[in-house]
């Protein structure tokens, strides 16, 4: 198989990680054959500095010649003080928009060696295999009106929740294919019992679920998700809900299991290519000290095999390799006990290739 992809490390750690799944990648190319060919290209703090703006057209042009993309992380305090308008994190919303990407997915999954660097007890966590969906291009991030106003003389607020059918229905869509692959399980979280967005989201999940009779479809009241989440989040398969619930319910999950430096995520299109990226931020506290976590990168690596290569295999030897390496003790210091040696960025890169 022959693939371009597109590699925007960004900024801080984003360098040192995005280097690791690229080495990853190619070593999975070598062993099972595949041409993966890498592009760079520019985002952020150093795109700023260099081209005057955190996503230059070159960037976005490349990204769309590609099949998909792997980004690292923008940002850090050198470009704090700039204009908001040409911010890091603006390009990193700006090529989210450009390339229409429309559903984030966030797995989290149970590491039995990490279960300790949990907050919650192991009995609720061991075992916890769950997939976040979130929408990300409706809600009340877009809606306008969102402005302060007049109500008679007192001064008042509106933000807007609107969202089309047809944007609901894509990814509850999206939610039931990866269920089928998986669990065959789909809850979908909303808010019917004030919300009409969230009634006409639930009839929508009705719909869809006609389509996919082998998967087992339940609502949830977002409120009730939120608790679920933590006394019980065994129970979950695919979750799949809208922007604002997804933003706060999958923070909520990512703490489930352990350290940011080991949770990936894929955002996806309806036609064009998938972006991958960790959750974490570009952590300029420990940048270029070769410290820094690169599973969560290397996972997102995996999740491009599976979701835009479909590569299943090649992907399942990625997962398993960051375990073993993981079982074997192998800690950088965001997952490292008191008493652990610790594990360098490079060296842990080095170990997953070495599992492969
Ligand atoms: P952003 O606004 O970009 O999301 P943030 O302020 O939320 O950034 P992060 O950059 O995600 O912050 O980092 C939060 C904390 O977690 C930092 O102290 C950082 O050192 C740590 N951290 C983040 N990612 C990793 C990683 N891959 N390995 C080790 N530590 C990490
Ligand atoms: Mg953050």
């Amino acid at each position: 198989m022959k693939k371009r992809i597109a590699v925007l490390p960004g900024d801080g750690i984003g360098k040192e990680v995005a280097k690791g799944a690229v080495e990853i990648l190619q070593a999975v190319g070598e062993r099972y054959n595949h041409q993966f060919e890498f592009s760079y290209g520019m985002i952020g703090g150093h795109a700023i500095d260099e081209k005057g703006k955190p996503l230059p057209e070159e960037t976005i042009q490349l990204c769309k010649e590609s099949d998909a993309i792997l980004l690292g992380a923008v940002g850090g305090p050198k470009w704090d003080q700039v204009n908001p308008d040409i911010r890091p994190e603006r390009g990193l919303l700006q090529i989210r928009k450009e390339l229409n990407l429309y559903a984030n997915l966030r797995p989290t999954t149970y590491f039995e060696s990490l279960a300790k660097s949990s907050p919650l007890k192991d009995e609720v966590i061991q075992g916890v295999d769950l997939l976040m969906v979130r929408e990300l291009t409706g809600g009340l991030y877009f809606g306008q009106p969102s402005e302060r106003m007049d109500a008679n003389g007192e001064s008042a607020v509106v933000d807007t929740l609107f969202y089309k059918k047809a944007e609901m229905k894509r990814v509850i869509e999206k939610a039931f294919a990866l269920a089928e692959k998986r669990r065959k399980k789909v809850t979908s979280i909303d808010k019917a019992n004030v919300l009409e967005s969230s009634r006409m989201w639930r009839e929508t999940a009705e719909e869809v679920a006609k389509d996919y009779p082998h998967v087992y479809l339940e609502h949830m009241l977002v409120d009730n998700a939120a608790m679920q989440m933590v006394t019980n989040p065994k129970q979950f398969d695919v979750v799949v809900t809208e922007n604002m619930f997804g933003d706060i319910l999958s923070d909520e999950a990512s703490v489930l299991t352990g350290s940011l430096g080991m949770l990936p995520s894929a955002s996806l299109s309806e036609n064009g290519p998938y972006l991958y990226e960790p959750i974490h931020g570009s952590a300029p506290d420990i940048a270029g000290k070769n410290v820094a976590n690169p599973l969560a990168m290397i996972l997102s690596a995996a999740m491009m095999l599976r979701e835009s290569f479909g590569l299943e295999t090649e992907a399942n030897e990625v997962e398993r390799a960051v375990k073993q390496v993981l079982d074997a003790g192998f800690r950088t210091s965001d997952i490292a006990e008191f008493s652990q040696q610790v594990t360098s960025t490079t060296e842990m890169i080095a170990e997953v290739k070495a599992m492969l």
